[in-house]
């Protein structure tokens, strides 16, 4: 016949995530880590891959990782003195943060259905709603991008939201959300709130602790990030048993590889040993913080992540002559209220001074 027939009606119109990578000298576009795993990681990993089964199939649910998961969360609540204990239960592994962002528009979403989004925000909430038919309802962020948290609790209380995100430290604002506004939301509704922590570990402490106390919390992690595994795919969510079982009924069986389960292990089990990594990048973006406020016309928003958001006069512009000269940074100028904004990932020492002197010379 030649020709086929059209895809269902849905996708219409969509437009497929464009995560505007291009190849660059210095890559400061995408939060990741700059350096890779360390070293004791990696040669736990190669161990590990000498006479590697890659005949079997994984195991589905990752269970040993899903127990590291849990005991490396019972430490910290520990630390923190919070009496909190988790299993496996608790835990689900997923093909990264992206995949985990998918089942919960499956597992919460659907016609029917809203999602109630707190706009700037990530871009693939609204993305996974669009495909699976769930309405979405915006609240936007207050004009320093703090949480309008009245304007949150009283949409909620309409009754009509099946779930909720909330992103702590926010892609691309930077800002985390306060303990007591998340207690009072998850007092307010019994939607599923998914608090997204996918830069928790740049930022003061996670609020994985409330999903004792609350049902209708769901907190996500990924191992792209802080982990230095973005290429690797590897994220997790952090639930009550009985919110795991609903997404254990959407997920591929075999979305997490016996490869990533390996390097996972590895990262797990010798998490210590990014913290130097994450100590530096924290310091530089208090560095590249004061740099950039010391520059005319830029504004720097605080940020508890592993990047900083600026407003910066002609930003496209900007953003077009830090290309030319090796940088790539993430542009969100055109984006709805992010006009003039770009998005600066923190990189290493010698990448931040070569992004800050390029700035001081096209904004002079
Ligand atoms: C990067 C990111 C994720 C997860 O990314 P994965 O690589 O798919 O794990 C989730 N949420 C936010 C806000 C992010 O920026």
């Amino acid at each position: 016949m030649g020709k086929v027939r059209k895809s269902q009606d849905a996708l219409d119109g969509i437009i497929p995530y464009d995560p505007k990578y291009l190849p660059a000298r210095v890559l400061l576009s995408a939060n990741e880590n700059p350096n890779s795993v360390p070293a004791v990681v990696e040669e736990e990993i190669l161990a590990g891959l000498k006479g590697f089964a890659f005949n079997r199939y994984p195991d589905p649910l990752a269970n040993e990782l899903r127990d590291l998961i849990a005991e490396r969360e019972n430490k910290a609540f520990e630390a923190a003195g919070v009496d909190v204990r988790f299993s496996r239960e608790n835990v689900l592994v997923g093909n990264a943060g992206d995949e985990l962002l998918f089942d919960f528009s499956l597992a919460w979403g659907g016609p029917g259905r809203t999602l109630l989004n707190v706009v700037p925000t990530f871009s693939v909430y609204a993305a996974n709603s669009e495909l699976t038919g769930t309405r979405v309802v915006e609240v936007p962020r207050c004009a320093d991008y703090s949480i309008d948290e009245e304007a949150v609790i009283a949409r909620v209380a309409q009754g009509d939201i099946d779930q909720v995100v909330i992103t702590s430290p926010n892609n691309p604002t930077g800002d985390a959300v306060s303990e007591g506004f998340m207690q009072r939301l998850l007092a307010a509704t019994d939607a599923l709130v998914m608090l997204d922590e996918a830069y928790i570990e740049f930022a003061e402490g996670s609020l994985a602790h409330l999903i004792a106390e609350h049902e209708n919390l769901l907190v996500l992690r990924t191992f792209s990030k802080a982990y230095s595994c973005a290429g690797v795919r590897l994220g997790y969510i952090l639930a009550q048993p009985s919110v795991i079982t609903e997404f254990i009924k959407v997920r591929q069986p075999y979305s997490v590889d016996a490869i990533s389960q390996l390097v996972g292990r590895a990262v797990v089990r010798h998490s210590d040993a990014f913290v130097p990594g994450i100590q530096a990048i924290k310091s530089e973006r208090a560095l590249i913080l004061e740099a950039l406020r010391a520059l005319p016309g830029v504004e720097a928003y605080d940020s508890c992540a592993n990047f900083i958001l600026v407003r910066i006069p002609g930003a496209d512009k900007v953003w077009e002559a830090l290309y030319e000269r090796g940088i790539l940074v993430r542009d969100f100028s055109h984006s709805k209220g992010l006009e003039n904004c770009l998005r600066l990932t923190v990189g290493t020492a010698a990448e931040n001074q070569e992004l800050l002197a390029a700035l001081r010379e096209i904004v002079k």
